[in-house]
């Protein structure tokens, strides 16, 4: 029998949709993503980009310290003697992705640790092909299957991620280790401008290293990160390594020319980011769904997470090249559950 909605991806996407599913008494099945070491180097193992992180920040509700002391007296009272005493210092991102998934699991989400190879979204029920070779049929499709950070695929940068090297300057930049100190960027786009005028609000001085002598970003970006006074552009130069030890994570990066090959210079620097762009996890639904030039999926209604196929629904990164937080992915997950909850009702 035909499930009545599939959500593939366990992002905060994926599991904030399945909770509204499950909710609803839709009774969703969720396929998680396939436990491998390929999807782990490539920054889309189950459970999302947030269980390859540490501190989430900026997640509403878990603020750091004492919950308790933040509450009026009645207010604490009241929660010892509901939930026990609570200690507790923010949320990781593996931790909070766990909760997620526990919450929608308590629900009645069922789960399978599997990716989706191959969709059929001719014909109704749809169909949808796992790497164990199963076959689903679904009345409704949610996509949340995110997009990837894309690095430069130095082992350096492999060996200091969540040590310095990052991809997310809004998720990471505020972070103490970042605060005061100085911090290179990668790239020449707009991401690179937007993300090296926010990391100045908190590094002593930010180096944008370009491997060109002009940035391919827009003239407002590129002309409002040249005017910026903590930024400095190390122009036609490439990241030949990232610097650092076990103790401190990253210390610096190694420069070199594209002009001239034997010239190089170490910059000291305890954050790396890499700004040069993402890779959104819509392989296996070219031809299948409508995407954009960068392969993201297109939502085909205003403020609705409809694609271009009637029944099918986007949430998350995978549809989202602008905003690329947690917070609104779990916003969008929560849209399509209940836009597919309206598109099945419609069915009946
Ligand atoms: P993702 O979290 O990317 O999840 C995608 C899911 O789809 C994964 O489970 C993956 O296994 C699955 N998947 C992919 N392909 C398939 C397939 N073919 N079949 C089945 N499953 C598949 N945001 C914040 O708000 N705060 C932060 O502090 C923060 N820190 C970050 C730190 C890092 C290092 C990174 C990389 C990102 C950070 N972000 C942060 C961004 C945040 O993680 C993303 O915006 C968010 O995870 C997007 O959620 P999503 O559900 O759309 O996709």
């Amino acid at each position: 029998m035909a499930e009545k909605v599939v959500i593939i991806g366990s992002g905060p996407a994926g599991w904030t949709a399945a909770i509204y599913a499950a909710r609803a008494s839709l009774e969703p099945l969720c396929i998680e993503g396939e436990m491998t070491q390929e999807n782990w180097d490539l920054g889309r193992p189950p459970l999302g980009q947030l269980a390859i992180t540490t501190e989430v920040e900026n997640f509403p509700g878990f603020p750091s310290g004492n919950l308790e002391s933040y509450l009026d007296d009645a207010i604490a009272d009241d929660r010892r003697r509901i939930m026990g005493p609570h200690q507790k210092e923010g949320v990781s991102g593996p931790e909070l992705m766990e909760l997620m998934r526990q919450q929608a699991i308590n629900f009645g989400t069922r789960t399978m640790m599997e990716d989706v190879v191959d969709v059929d979204f001719s014909q109704r029920p749809f169909i949808l092909k796992t790497s164990n070779g199963e076959t689903i049929e679904a009345q409704s499709v949610i996509v949340a299957t995110g997009a990837r950070a894309n690095y430069l695929g130095l082992d350096s940068e492999k060996k200091f991620k969540n040590a310095g090297v990052s991809a997310c300057a809004v998720c990471d930049g505020a972070l103490p280790r970042f605060r005061d100190q100085p911090l290179v960027v990668v790239g020449g786009g707009d991401s690179a401008m937007e993300e090296s005028d926010y990391l100045s609000k908190f590094g002593s001085k930010v180096y944008i290293v370009h491997r060109r002598e002009e940035f391919r970003a827009s003239k407002v970006m590129a002309e409002r990160a040249l005017k910026n006074p903590k930024i400095e552009v190390k122009w036609n130069s490439v990241i030949d390594e990232v610097l650092g030890d076990d103790e401190k994570g990253v210390t610096g990066v190694r420069i070199r020319s594209t002009e001239d090959d034997a010239k190089t210079e170490d910059i000291p620097a305890s954050g790396y980011f890499a700004a040069i762009g993402h890779t959104p996890n819509t392989e296996f639904l070219k031809g299948h769904l409508e995407m954009n030039e960068k392969g993201y999926l297109k939502w085909s209604v205003p403020f609705r997470t409809n694609t271009s196929v009637e029944g099918v629904f986007a949430a998350g990164d995978v549809a989202d090249d602008y905003y690329r937080q947690a917070i609104t992915a779990a916003g969008t997950g929560c849209m399509a559950a209940l836009d597919a909850e309206r598109y099945l009702s419609l069915l009946e």
